[in-house]
């Protein structure tokens, strides 16, 4: 399920993207981190090792990412968009109370798309489904 960095760094060759010390910077810990972070997350967590970064920089270099079919990017609706390298099919669980996203695996649910497309008349592309709740940091159940 985890992606490898030098599966990552394979891929970004065939595409032709130029990799640079930011980029590498910023796919490692979008490799490393399993929470699914926001483009603030990865600024701050890469700022003193890149002091001439800025927020927008990473996020156009995720945005080579994304058209590059590296990283995925999941939107809700705000400015608080959340990236993801693992191009896997899984699911997402979101803590309501502190963001964080977590994977999960579950077979994928093609009469979702099946169902849409003769309710709605839709070319249904995909579909996203996420569970909400508390995750266990949050609730304190197994950190101590
Ligand atoms: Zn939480
Ligand atoms: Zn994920």
């Amino acid at each position: 399920m985890a992606v490898h960095l030098e599966q990552a760094l394979a891929k970004l060759k065939t595409t032709g993207v130029r990799m640079t010390p930011q980029r590498h910077a910023i796919l490692s810990f979008l490799l490393d981190s399993m929470t699914h972070p926001t483009a603030d997350d990865i600024y701050k967590s890469l700022e003193s090792k890149f002091p001439n970064m800025s927020v927008a920089t990473v996020y156009n270099n995720l945005k080579v990412f994304i058209e590059s079919g590296l990283v995925r990017e999941l939107t809700y609706g705000d400015s608080s968009s959340r990236f993801d390298a693992d191009m896997t099919d899984h699911y997402h669980a979101v803590c309501e109370s502190c963001g964080k996203i977590a994977d999960f695996e579950y077979p994928p649910l093609h009469d979702i798309e099946n169902t849409a497309a003769g309710q709605t008349g839709f070319q249904v592309s995909g579909y996203r489904l996420e569970v909400y709740g508390v995750c266990p940091d949050c609730t304190g159940i197994t950190k101590h």
